[in-house]
């Protein structure tokens, strides 16, 4: 809901990691506390920048193919597990002193990739093995998700080419089932033991309850900037808002506790006055990522005040308990605590009706039901969505994209239209 913002202060040690130090409040492993140091420096250097400043920062480093962070953390002798979308227990690998990093795609060219795998296939499968097979994504574990075909086929195409170790984590097929829980709970401590390995010491639980903390301050921060936008939309873009939540996937998430608590009172204090735009959601952006360009044309004519990129990032809605069990706790907190997306299929969480209920409560207009070229799941949902907006008498604009897109005009011409048609029909 985005009823309320909150304006409370951020808590203290925030502002010391704004100040380039590591935050007081937050566990993490003494060795992480090293690394994140370097981290910190070049990309909390924006204190006392303005916003816009920041946005132009994270969105290099959102669309640098060479991945600069995952280098400098390799480079003083860290680890890395990449996992790809849409969401995965990072909370795990953080645990071991690895960086979770979120494989995405890329805008990259994908003439390795191509060569191994068929043509009819989404491009973000492509360009993430492109990443990798050019050396700019260098990685200790992959892992997949039996999200769909493509991503279940990732991993062995992953383990082929590189001589790391490639894994599935088997997310449940029935969320309902009432063996869902403890089932994923095994699945991530399979998981944890493959870490280990990796990361060449045990996990205890009080090293997960420390990551689950350092995660849970990271979605408070998230959904702070959400109801930021959903608020007071004139202040944030859709493109903004979205390449500040993108960099945790590629950065140490105490940094990105850092970046976002810096830049959260920047934005709320942002001049900009309310315009006449039409207030929507945007639907589809849950695994391959639209590039920022066609986000950016969107916001030229509508405020987006709620989104499913990069919806992993966002997937647990509320804290995540700390006392007992923590691997259970997460397990826990994926079924019973999470959003909604194409690739989980939840009797409790049928998406038309959810999509419904996040345009009732952000006040959407109307919606944007996107999906990635060749995406089946996506394409899939989209018929559903369309069904139940209908029914509604609800607007929405429909379309498809893919991550290399660089033409956006046709598609803001219409979109403009659309909007026109909305407001003054
Ligand atoms: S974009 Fe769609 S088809 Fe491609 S990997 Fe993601 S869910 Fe699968």
């Amino acid at each position: 809901m985005c009823t309320k913002l909150s304006t409370s202060p951020c808590k203290p040690g925030l502002d010391a990691a704004a100040c380039g130090r590591p935050p007081s409040n937050e566990a993490s492993s003494p060795a992480l506390v090293g690394l994140s140091r370097s981290f910190v420096t070049p990309y909390l250097a924006w204190d006392g920048r303005r916003p816009d400043d920041l946005f132009e920062v994270a969105r290099e480093l959102v669309e640098d193919v060479t991945f600069p962070t995952i280098h400098r953390w390799r480079d003083h002798g860290g680890k890395v597990v990449g996992h790809f979308q849409v969401y995965f227990p990072e909370e795990i690998a953080h645990a071991g002193g690895l960086l979770p990093v979120k494989v995405r795609g890329a805008q990259v060219e994908p003439r390795q990739a191509d060569a191994r795998f068929g043509s009819y296939l989404c491009s973000i499968i492509k360009t993430s093995l492109e990443s990798a097979l050019s050396g700019h994504l260098a990685l200790d574990l992959f892992v997949s998700h039996p999200i769909c075909d493509a991503a279940r086929n990732l991993a062995a195409v992953w383990a082929r080419n590189f001589g790391y170790r490639s894994e599935i984590l088997y997310l449940p097929q029935n969320p309902n089932s009432g063996y869902a829980a403890t089932y994923l709970r095994e699945e991530y401590a399979r998981l944890k033991q493959v870490i280990e390995e990796i990361a060449g010491r045990e996990i205890t639980d009080d090293d997960l309850r420390g990551s689950i903390q350092l995660f849970n301050r990271n979605r408070r921060l998230l959904r702070r900037l959400d109801r930021l936008r959903c608020v007071r939309p004139w202040l944030l873009a859709v493109d903004e808002a979205y390449v500040l939540a993108a960099i945790g996937g590629l950065m140490p998430r105490e940094d990105h506790n850092g970046i976002l608590s810096a830049a959260l009172p920047l934005i709320a204090r942002r001049e900009g006055r309310p315009q006449g735009r039409m207030r929507v959601v945007f639907e589809g952006g849950f695994c391959e990522q639209p590039p920022i360009d066609l986000l950016h044309a969107i916001a030229e004519c509508c405020y987006v005040v709620a989104d499913d990129l990069m919806v992993g990032l966002r997937w647990i809605r509320d804290d995540v308990e700390i006392p007992g069990d923590p691997l259970l706790n997460l397990a826990r907190a994926y079924l019973d605590q999470s959003t909604y997306s194409s690739v989980q299929h939840d009797a409790r969480k049928p998406k038309e009706r959810m999509l419904l209920r996040r345009m009732r409560s952000t006040r959407a207009q109307a919606a944007i039901i996107t999906a990635a070229k060749m995406c089946e799941p996506g394409l899939d949902e989209q018929v559903a969505y369309i069904r139940a907006l209908d029914a509604e008498k609800l607007p929405y604009f429909v379309s498809e994209f893919e991550e290399r897109m660089r033409s956006f005009d046709q598609l803001q011409m219409q979109l403009e239209t659309f909007v026109e048609n909305v407001l003054f029909a």
